[in-house]
């Protein structure tokens, strides 16, 4: 059994602020980086002990640089650095696979709750919008793992991200809550260890409930929208492949949800 992992740092257990999150060369996001090989490997173990025998774990977050090669669990194995989306010659390994997590996610732009949450970029305050639908990155990974047929059996990270991925991927979800936002950076964390016990649980769990999710679609072709909260930032957008429908937004048709992040 194939499982396709994603990660992103905003959710992970014990990163609350931004320093962690943006600031390379800060000791907070050295940090940052060791806490993030713990929910991974803690989540690995959990797979392992479910009986997933081909494990494929993404560095999500930024520029891709984020996991630390000493600490990879040897059970898995690791994509990470530059070469992102779009697939560029990768793309075979989703086809095929099984089920996949989305490890340390954050809820969408404009969540009260939710901690460090954005949608993309953490700075601008973009939102986006699929079939008038605003979806944020659990909905954006969920839609290019649907593209493969891929159900997500598995979301962690704060309290209002497992809402935001029980609402889009219904009840054979399985969440793995590791903290509760009370402000962007501040909130009600358990400790890193005690997040790793409901991440090994968890993984186990969600191996046996499969067959009880579904891979996430919308109808084609997906109509997509793009607003920059700021005029200025919109006008320095580049699109690949979009067009101006005001002074804060871009409006994209996609044939395949592949294609999202073309926007
Ligand atoms: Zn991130």
């Amino acid at each position: 059994m194939r499982v396709i992992v994603e990660t992103d740092l905003e959710g992970i257990s014990g990163v609350v602020s931004w320093e962690q999150t943006r600031e390379m060369s800060s000791a907070m996001y050295q940090s940052a980086r060791d806490l993030l090989m713990g929910d991974v490997n803690a989540l690995v173990e959990g797979l392992i002990a479910g009986g997933a025998d081909d494990i494929i774990v993404l560095d999500g977050h930024g520029g891709g640089f984020n996991f630390i090669p000493e600490r990879m669990h040897p059970g898995a194995r690791y994509f990470t650095g530059r070469n992102r989306r779009p697939f560029l010659g990768w793309e075979e390994l989703y086809q095929g696979a099984d089920a996949g997590i989305l490890l340390g996610y954050h809820a969408m732009a404009g969540t009260p709750d939710g901690m460090l949450r954005h949608t993309q970029s953490s700075m601008q305050g973009n939102r986006y919008w699929y079939n008038e639908c605003e979806s944020g990155e659990i909905a954006q990974d969920a839609l290019v793992f649907g593209h493969y047929d891929i159900p997500v059996i598995l979301v962690s990270g704060d309290h209002a991200a497992c809402r935001e991925a029980r609402a889009l991927l219904g009840d054979g979800l399985t969440t793995v809550e590791v903290k509760r936002g009370y402000g962007e950076e501040f909130g009600l964390l358990l400790a890193p260890e005690a997040a790793h016990d409901r991440l090994r649980e968890g993984a186990r769990q969600a191996l046996g409930r499969t067959s009880q999710c579904r891979p996430y679609r919308l109808e084609l072709p997906i109509r997509g929208r793009l607003r920059f909260p700021d005029k200025s930032v919109a006008d320095r957008f580049v699109p690949a492949r979009a067009t101006r429908v005001d002074d804060y937004t871009y409006d994209a048709s996609f044939d395949s949800a592949r294609d999202i992040y073309f926007f």
